[in-house]
């Protein structure tokens, strides 16, 4: 049983040989449109594991939202805790790619933006029920905060995917059993630049100092760490025939969340969490992309 709290938003998507100046119209092709938003994208992927998956969120009251409920119906997502704000929009994202698949994107939370600590208030009790609640930077912080805090009252397992990721101040970061950082987010959490040269191990160590259980740092097509106060363990990736790698993190929370509410040691969980990030990464956009369990298992037992 797993509650992920986080954010819906529709991509619309189309190519262009190149972005346009200021001022400038740039005739485009492909034009397409596909459910997104990393809570979402979280939620398709515990439910395609065979999870029982509720998804705590907010879309607007215009036709996007129809492609929320379509998803999540087909996907076996459960929607008593997705609400409608009157008056405001689906979350949107417009993405431009050019010719060398480099994007340019700008995003409207639209109703994202609405969720706050009373609308997962009214998920307490499905909160306090779950093996794991899984939650992300994607909706107002002090949304995903208190999802973490009904969470650590219930003695639920809370995971933070702190994506897209800001500054936080160590205590709400304390709040969660586990945090998935890229390389790149965990220097943001910490307040640092992106690029910061910093060890990551040490920065990891900042994090279990201030009360975090566990980090689960991920490095791409470097695999893992799974760094917990008593030691660190190295988990490499899996190769496959890289396509298209947005989603990757999505799976790979998402899979790790799963994979602890069935009961599974942390170095295990991360294991078939990063085999589900590289499956991830095999075919083009994120839902298409998102690994069945039998993917999964196929790939895990190769
Ligand atoms: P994000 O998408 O959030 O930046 P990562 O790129 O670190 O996150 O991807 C999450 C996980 O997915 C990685 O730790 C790794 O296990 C897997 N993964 C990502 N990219 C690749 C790749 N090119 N090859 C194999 N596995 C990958």
């Amino acid at each position: 049983v797993v509650t992920v709290v986080g954010s819906f938003a529709v991509g619309l998507t189309l190519r262009a040989d190149r972005f346009p100046v200021a001022g400038e119209t740039v005739v485009g092709r492909d034009f397409d449109r596909g459910p997104g938003g990393k809570g979402s994208n979280q939620a398709v992927q515990a439910a395609r594991l065979g999870a029982d998956v509720e998804f705590v969120g907010l879309v607007g009251d215009d036709d996007l939202a129809a492609m929320a409920w379509e998803l999540y119906r087909r996907e076996g997502v459960g929607t008593r805790y997705l609400g409608v704000v009157p008056g405001r929009n689906t979350g949107v994202g417009f993405i431009v790619l050019n010719a060398q698949g480099e994007n340019f994107i700008v995003l409207d939370p639209g109703a994202n933006g609405c969720l706050g600590p009373a609308h997962v208030e009214r998920a307490r009790e499905r909160l306090a029920q779950s093996h794991v609640v899984l939650t992300q930077l994607e909706i107002p912080v002090e949304a995903a905060v208190h999802a973490l805090r009904l969470a650590r009252d219930a003695g639920v397992t809370a995971i933070l995917n702190p994506a897209p990721a800001r500054p936080l101040p160590l205590e709400h970061l304390a709040l969660a059993d586990v945090i998935t950082p890229n390389e790149t987010e965990l220097r943001i959490l910490l307040g640092l630049p992106p690029d910061d040269p910093a060890d990551s191990l040490d920065l990891c160590h900042r994090l279990l100092a201030a009360g975090v259980r566990t980090v689960v740092l991920t490095r791409g097509a470097r695999g893992v760490l799974v760094v917990e106060p008593g030691g660190v363990v190295e988990i490499p990736a899996f190769p496959v025939a890289v396509v298209d790698t947005t989603g990757a993190g999505d799976a790979f929370s998402a899979t790790f969340a799963v994979s602890l509410a069935e009961g599974r040691p942390l170095a295990e969980a991360a294991r078939r969490a990063a085999a589900a990030g590289a499956l991830a990464c095999t075919a083009l956009g994120v839902i298409p992309a998102l690994p069945r369990r039998d993917q999964l298992d196929a790939l895990l037992a190769a």
